[in-house]
């Protein structure tokens, strides 16, 4: 009897004992991290662009239900670098991949979803990786190779190149949805849900060609930005709507990879519009707003498509349950123009490009409908998982833990500056390498190969376009004196070596180096 009880009591510590352990690892969430490609908050409804451009009701549901984040700030605005700092938490200098040319992820580094693996999470990405070398962390991989396509894309399953029918963002969503289904339950898991949608050459899915029934888009304000009131490198760039879309990103030449199915479907939306456009013969603004038409309706067609996806992937989680031990996540790899200052693609210190959208859902840990107005970046998504999943972060990780702004707790110390640095140039769009401090009002942004002094400095309270460069304008001397000691500040913070690296073709980027170069030229012809 005294045996049996001694039994049962031993028995009874043991269940406890298990079941708190099963608790602790219940509580563990999923991660369910969605991360488009050149995706702009002006192209979600829920950021309220005054053009008021698409419906997105499926993000927008992650906003309701979460939180919006209306300063999500990136450090290096182009594709690859910016999956790479979120992977590791730290800025370009440090995790080895600065530009996109020629920069190779050193896989061997450590990762967040490598250390959830370790601590026992099933870990899984989909669609665009963009890194050269394999992904490393990963129980199961299938990636598009390079920058991928949109029509029958190769993927690359786990090293094999396999051909996929479809159309790309729908292919991405299907393989993580079954990933997501056939998982191990009594795990938990990281699915990385990362499209290539809406990069260039923005194809929209097929059922999607006319999704805005020829609507004549709003112009944003600054369409025809003459760049005065700026300096060399914003009037030196090659990005313009007016003169770099080539036919290829205006559909005026079809689409390759096309079956001959599709492309009937694909010639009955563009073919008559496209004979309309020559026939009238555009040119000057006129030819600048068509383009911006057509972009517009391209670009805003591969988001439906990924909305689509961001419903089916709510739903699952409804469905299984899963909702409410999910953090769930939307982001893009960094802002892009839409037709502001005349520009398609991204790279720039200013406001479209430096801007990514951020919608974060985690029930019981964020307030829903909450919009979040404080300097947040994609270097803090590696820390901010590992803490929510109870993994030690490592010391050199460079973000910060995002689970307090979530709950709506900002600390009194949280960040309200912030580094960023650009490299990539001269291709493809000749934005010239520079580096800077962002606030909630100023930007002091310094192009260094224009010489030792040349900075800009931009006051977004007074000039929210970012049209005027008041560098040098002496009532803003005290500003200046103290934006210059915090970017020194951060720098150093940052580890950012004090010596600039050449730029990727090791061009100069200095117009007086250029005529000097010219000179020097002459003289020795
Ligand atoms: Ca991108």
């Amino acid at each position: 009897m005294r045996l049996a009880s001694i039994l049962f009591a031993a028995l009874a510590v043991v269940g406890v004992t298990a079941s708190a352990a099963d608790a602790a690892k219940a509580k563990q969430p999923n991660i369910v991290f969605i991360f488009s490609d050149d995706h702009a908050y002006q192209a979600i409804s829920a950021y309220g662009d005054p053009r008021k451009l698409l419906d997105t009701p499926n993000l927008d549901r992650i906003a309701k239900e979460g939180v919006r984040f209306d300063r999500c700030l990136v450090p290096n605005s182009i594709c690859g670098p910016s999956r790479a700092t979120v992977l590791t938490g730290k800025y370009s200098h440090l995790n080895g991949f600065p530009n996109n040319s020629n920069s190779r992820f050193d896989g061997t580094q450590t990762t967040f979803p490598k250390l959830l693996q370790k601590a026992g999470y099933q870990t899984a990405i989909f669609g665009k990786w963009h890194l050269a070398s394999d992904p490393t962390g990963f129980d199961h991989w299938q990636i598009l190779p390079g920058q991928g396509v949109y029509y029958n894309p190769p993927m690359i399953r786990m090293g094999e190149t396999v051909q996929e029918p479809g159309y790309v963002t729908d292919i991405i969503t299907e393989r993580s949805l079954a990933w997501m289904k056939k998982r191990d339950k009594t795990k938990p898991f990281l699915a990385m849900i990362q499209h290539k949608a809406p990069h260039r050459e923005w194809s929209p899915a097929l059922r999607h060609l006319g999704h805005d029934k020829d609507r004549v888009y709003p112009e944003p304000a600054t369409l025809f930005d003459d760049y005065e009131g700026r300096g060399f490198a914003v009037k030196d760039q090659h990005m313009t709507i007016e003169k770099i879309m080539t036919p290829f990103d205006n559909k005026l030449t079809a689409m390759p990879r096309l079956t001959p199915e599709q492309r009937k479907v694909w010639d009955a939306y563009y073919v008559p519009r496209n004979e309309k456009f020559t026939n009238m013969a555009l040119t000057g603004k006129d030819l600048v707003r068509w383009k911006y038409n057509r972009y517009l309706h391209d670009y805003l067609g591969t988001v439906k498509a990924v909305d689509e996806s961001v419903g089916a992937v709510l739903k699952y989680l409804d469905e299984e349950g899963l909702a409410d031990n999910t953090i769930l996540v939307y982001a893009s790899d960094q802002g892009f123009y839409l037709g502001e200052h005349g520009w398609f693609d991204k790279r720039w210190i200013f406001e479209e490009s430096l801007r990514t959208p951020l919608l974060v859902r985690w029930p019981g840990h964020t307030k829903a409908g909450t919009v979040n107005k404080d300097i947040v970046s994609t270097v803090d998504f590696a820390q901010t998982f590992l803490i929510a999943a109870g993994v030690a972060v490592p010391n050199d990780v460079q973000g910060g833990n995002l689970l307090p702004v979530l709950a709506g707790n900002t600390p009194a110390n949280w960040r309200k500056s912030f580094y960023y640095h650009y490299y990539e140039y001269p291709e493809p769009h000749r934005v010239q390498p520079h580096y800077g401090v962002v606030t909630d009002r100023y930007k002091l942004v310094r192009f260094y190969a224009m010489g030792p002094d040349y900075m800009e400095l931009y006051d977004l309270q007074k000039d929210p376009n970012e049209m005027k460069s008041v560098f040098g304008d002496p009532s803003y001397a005290k500003v200046t004196e103290d934006l210059q000691k915090e970017l020194a500040r951060l720098r150093q913070e940052l580890k950012v070596p004090e010596v600039e690296p050449p730029s990727v073709f090791g061009g100069s980027a200095n117009p007086a180096k250029k005529n000097q170069k010219k000179k020097d030229a002459a003289k020795t012809n």
